[in-house]
């Protein structure tokens, strides 16, 4: 009897030209060990959670087997590192294919940490135990807070060691994206492909992710806008949040708008916008402030690949282009105002909420209030325990938040719903990831880890189960840091 695990995948990437990847298959591991299945994921995947979890499954997770209709690649890339223009390309990770849902939708199911591929440069093709569970843990947090992202389906051990400063558990994880369409993957086949080839990059991509403009009269142009407006509404996510990506070279920023590559990334506690965590970003290229900036600059680069597509003319060329990119810090703005508005519990539109939204956050950086606790305390309307709270312009500002409500139709009860839809009660907090990781790395115990990620998928919930996931570390002396590519 054939045994269903439920994959139906088909391989358009693998139809486009050659140069854009080269198929090859995984590296097999010596023995392959289930850490954790996303249960609701592959169920929505179309797959079967018992089977998966057998032999069977977890050697496709281990990339030792390979699953009916996949056509195992690696993709080519660029990108600019840091503003340093590079030839990249999956130098640990493999596209097994793309899975087809039971509502017809398609992702890209991909193994990260799977071996070397012709883009490892000198990596080794590997990932380690820790950093697989840390995308896993936080790519599922962000999923729960409403933020766009690759998802994360399994991770699992490899049985071999790896070398990084010491010895370590080798992983891999199975991702899981709208696609892996990148900036960097328009820089690399803009710069070394044919204008033919670059052609069936932007048709195969309007044909996957913009479908919508795909019959206007400048499609190229409507794509450029399209993608604009995902970033620009992606990037005042992170920001509403306090989301720091850590790394947003143009190979990290995804074409379908989606939150991709958990390296260095983490949530920023005190409020201020100079908050890096990174250990390699050093002059704070991605500190959070900078980010609405940075994915501006990025997304310039991706259309000056579109220019021949854009208009025969190259001046008219660069004007569209232009006029399209200054609309990424309009459009990034309004989404914000209007995310603030809704973390103050307001309604309708007034011109002067943004300076009242400004004054909060620079009374927070004044007194290093906590960002995620400052507004849950306000939407529970515990003002306690802070410098902030306890301060004169506080009360100044207070006083005349409420009576900006009053300016509002809506109850005092659906304002305080709406705060509580957006203001997480809880973030994946760092000392409680590193705790997570710590157990499971260090003792095998999945448990700690397994807690969180139930506690950390109703962020919105309020539940007192929740509180103590909301305190701070004790003060620590070391500023908490992160690491790339480990
Ligand atoms: P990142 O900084 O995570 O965006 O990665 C940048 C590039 O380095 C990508 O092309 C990765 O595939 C590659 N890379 C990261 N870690 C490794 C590794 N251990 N072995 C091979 N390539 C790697
Ligand atoms: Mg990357
Ligand atoms: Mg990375």
């Amino acid at each position: 009897e054939i045994i269903k695990t439920g994959w139906n995948l088909d391989n358009s990437y693998a139809r486009l030209p050659k140069s854009f990847f080269t198929t090859l298959n995984p590296t097999p591991v010596r023995s392959p060990k289930l850490i954790i299945l996303n249960n609701p994921l592959a169920k929505s995947l179309g797959l079967n959670v018992q089977e998966l979890q057998n032999n069977d499954g977890v050697e496709v997770f281990a990339g030792n087997q390979i699953p009916e209709g996949s056509l195992p690649l690696a993709q080519a890339y660029a990108g600019h590192q840091f503003g340093h223009f590079t030839k990249l390309g999956d130098g640990r990770a493999i596209l097994l294919g793309e899975q087809i849902t039971p509502s017809s939708e398609r992702f890209d199911i991909q193994l990260k940490g799977s071996g070397k591929t012709p883009y490892s440069r000198r990596g080794d093709g590997r990932a380690s135990l820790g950093p697989m569970l840390r995308e896993y843990i936080i790519s599922e947090a962000m999923h729960a807070l409403g933020i766009p992202t690759t998802r994360s389906l399994a991770v699992v051990t490899t049985g071999e060691p790896i070398i990084r400063e010491t010895k370590q558990l080798g992983a891999i994880l199975t991702r899981v994206a709208a696609s892996h369409l990148r900036v960097g993957t328009f820089q690399y086949v803009s710069k070394w492909g044919s204008v033919d080839e670059f052609k069936a990059l932007a048709d195969y991509t309007l044909k996957r992710h913009f479908s919508n403009v795909e019959a206007d009269e400048n499609r190229y142009l409507s794509m450029l806008k399209e993608v604009i407006k995902g970033q620009a509404s992606l990037v005042a996510k992170w920001q509403i949040v306090g989301f720091i990506h850590g790394v947003m070279n143009t190979d990290n920023m995804t074409i379908s708008g989606e939150t991709i590559d958990y390296g260095p990334c983490a949530f920023m506690d005190t409020y201020d916008p100079a908050t890096v965590f990174s250990s390699i970003d050093i002059h704070g290229r991605y500190a959070y402030g900078n980010q609405p900036h940075i994915a501006a600059w990025n997304l310039s680069r991706f259309a000056e690949t579109l220019l021949p597509l854009l208009h025969e003319n190259e001046d008219q060329a660069v004007k569209l282009a232009q006029d399209a990119i200054s609309e990424f810090t309009k459009v990034y703005h309004r989404n914000w105002v209007s995310g603030m508005r809704a973390k103050l519990g307001i309604f309708n539109e007034e011109i002067q909420d943004e300076s009242l939204i400004k004054d909060l956050l620079s009374m927070m950086q004044k007194y290093g209030s906590d960002y995620t606790n400052t507004f849950r305390a306000i939407t529970l309307d515990k003002l306690e325990d802070t410098v902030l709270f306890g301060s004169k312009e506080f009360a100044q500002w207070n006083e005349m938040w409420k009576v900006r409500l009053g300016r509002q139709q809506q109850s005092k009860a659906s304002s305080q719903q709406l705060m509580k839809n957006s203001n997480p009660a809880i973030i994946p907090r760092n000392h409680r990831v590193e705790e997570a990781l710590e157990a499971a790395v260090k003792q095998g115990d999945y448990s700690v880890m397994e807690k969180f990620l139930d506690i950390m998928s109703k962020p919105y919930a309020y539940s007192s189960e929740q509180d103590k996931y909301s305190t701070l570390p004790p003060p620590s002396t070391c500023p908490y840091r992160t690491y790339c590519g480990t």
